[in-house]
């Protein structure tokens, strides 16, 4: 999970995502639009019977507060809490799981923040289910698996790999920045990702505001987008002021054709 508002749990509830599997809980800096949901989750979590351990990247103040909160409840969580504090220029790979990474990489905001990129690892060759004989052994299946064509002993082509398996699927990647000014130093964290979410806070004739409260505008997110050569940009973070975001997506299209609004909810498909 990438930052927890106060609504975390509702949308959770509402979008049938099972809370037991969260296992990394990333929060890009303590304004409380980003993690007021937190001690909220974590209760839930505890009630819930909670066993298995919970990691939580985040500015360093995080802890304490957290700590304070379950201090004064006198809660003892029933599962650990492992805080990974997040320095000011942090630029590292923070989560490094079988099937994926996570990168944290920091932005110019009011406050110490950071930006994060989520990269699927390369996949595994798959087996052309269609061409595979029916009496061909588990062995010969590992072979072909390493890209490796499986020999007759006399030293014949028994099965091709070439012809027995279908290149590996596309790995993906997903580029998060919450809160930040324009900032073009992003753009190699962004690189080629295939989903970028940007902040739009405001429109282009807000800009000055947009640089004075560390925000960006829709067309400077849509510039980054188009720097960073990214599939697709979502824009989200819109100002109270625009009921209908829609101005914000226009102004953003003109720059970046790929941009979408982010809404609550949505599920993007990115398999073709
Ligand atoms: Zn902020």
């Amino acid at each position: 999970m990438i930052d927890c508002g106060e609504g975390t749990q509702m949308h959770l509830l509402r979008n049938h995502i099972k809370i037991s599997r969260l296992r990394h809980v990333l929060i890009s800096h303590l304004h409380g639009d980003h993690y007021f949901g937190l001690i909220g989750l974590i209760s839930t979590l505890h009630l819930f019977g909670r066993r298995y351990p919970l990691n939580i990247y985040a500015p360093a103040p995080l802890k304490s507060i957290i700590e304070a909160q379950l201090e004064a409840s006198e809660t003892a969580l029933n599962f650990e809490l492992f805080f990974h504090p997040l320095g000011l220029n942090d630029i590292r790979i923070i989560i490094d799981e079988k099937k994926y990474i996570v990168e944290a990489f920091p932005m110019k905001h009011r406050i110490t923040c950071h930006g994060f990129r989520i990269s699927e690892k390369p996949k595994p060759i798959r087996i052309n289910k269609e061409l595979l004989p029916e009496d061909i052994s588990i062995a010969d299946i590992g072979t072909l698996l390493k890209g490796e064509s499986v020999l007759h002993p006399s030293g014949e082509v028994k099965y091709d790999a070439a012809y027995h398996t279908l290149p590996p699927k596309k790995s993906y990647s997903y580029a998060y920045c919450s809160d930040t000014i324009y900032d073009p130093g992003l753009v190699p964290y962004l690189r080629k990702a295939d989903v970028l979410y940007h902040e739009a806070t405001f429109a282009e004739d807000m800009a000055p505001r947009a640089t004075e409260t560390f925000h960006s505008t829709a067309s400077q997110a849509a510039d980054i987008a188009k720097k960073a050569e990214v599939s697709r940009l979502y824009l989200g973070h819109y100002s109270t002021r625009y009921k209908d975001p829609t101005p914000l997506l226009h102004e953003a299209k003109q720059v970046f054709d790929q941009t979408f609004l982010s809404e609550e909810g949505n599920t993007i498909i990115l398999e073709p």
